[in-house]
């Protein structure tokens, strides 16, 4: 007879990506925890993947102490850079082969263009600053000259040019959050042409988790709030490639006391310190969470 065991029962594949770029803190756990929650709820899998993809702002450091940290709170996985698992790599500075795969897809479909903008001129030309704490729209300025190129004498590498992806003007990206309802984001309002590659030969963020979101057959991605329009990118990317659509989950962000959102640069709040300077319990931690995340969303 077959073997019913919990994970057959459920074909619900959540992740915990976190990028070891500095300490973990609250939001971070109070986002990871919620990703544990729901999958334990329905007897589902849990993936860590260790989001190293940028080498410049990556440390082993980081890397160790992310896993350590959530395990001293109590989460645990079932796949994972240290457990191992069918879907690795489990490291996103493994997995450069898949990301130029998609790439070249992306190339050869006619969605990535070139482009040769420095960070200041998409600044200054931006169509509108969104806020401050995602990208600005990009102006287009690239888009034309060099679609047209592409068709013609289409590359054989990413390499020396910051890569972006085409959005329809206009385009609305409309779905309904697990925990938030119907979202609706439209691209020019919203969002522009993104950055899929960076001039330093780094794959971007956005495509690095399409493309591993994709080859791990996640089911439900769980993050914060302030990733919500990078969510609305990542969709579009997601039918650009002719992937599995996944469903998401927003987490309210924690905020420090005056308001502000919590930054890894920021030694107090992570969750290294309350466990080594302040000798909390992870219970400590977890009812502090509760208390910021039930009520103004502020750790006091
Ligand atoms: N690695 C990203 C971060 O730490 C989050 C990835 C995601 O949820 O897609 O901000």
């Amino acid at each position: 007879m077959e073997d019913v065991g919990v994970r057959k029962l459920s074909h619900y594949r959540g992740r915990l990506a976190p990028s070891p770029t500095g300490y973990l803190h609250l939001g971070h756990a109070a986002t990871f925890w919620t990703a544990f929650q729901r999958a334990q709820a329905v007897g589902g899998t849990l993936i860590m993947r260790n989001e190293d993809v940028d080498p410049l702002r990556s440390q082993e450091e980081f890397s160790e102490a992310m896993l350590e940290d959530l395990r001293w709170l109590g989460i645990d996985w079932q796949e994972g850079p240290d457990v191992g698992g069918e879907m690795g790599p489990y490291r996103q500075s493994e997995c450069r082969e898949f990301y130029l795969d998609a790439w070249r897809r992306l190339l050869s479909e006619g969605r990535i263009y070139p482009c040769d903008c420095s960070r200041k001129r998409v600044a200054e030309e931006a169509r509108k600053v969104v806020d401050s704490n995602d990208e600005p729209i990009y102006s287009g300025r690239c888009r034309e000259r060099f679609l047209e190129e592409m068709k013609n004498h289409p590359p054989d590498s990413p390499a020396g040019r910051q890569w972006r992806f085409r959005v329809e003007d206009g385009q609305e990206v409309a779905f309904t959050d697990q925990a938030l309802g119907p979202q609706s984001l439209v691209a020019g309002r919203d969002l522009g042409d993104f950055v899929i590659w960076r001039r330093d030969d780094v794959p971007a963020y956005q495509l690095a988790v399409v493309v591993d979101d994709e080859r791990m057959q996640i089911t439900e991605v769980v993050r914060g709030l302030d990733l919500l329009k990078s969510t609305a990118r990542q969709m579009l990317l997601i039918q650009a490639l002719g992937y599995r659509s996944v469903d998401y989950f927003h987490c309210p962000l924690i905020t420090d006391e005056h308001g502000q959102r919590l930054a890894k640069r920021e030694k107090s709040l992570s969750l290294k310190y309350y466990q080594e300077e302040l000798g909390w319990s992870p219970d400590k931690v977890l009812q502090q969470i509760q208390k910021a995340t039930g009520t103004s969303g502020r750790i006091t």
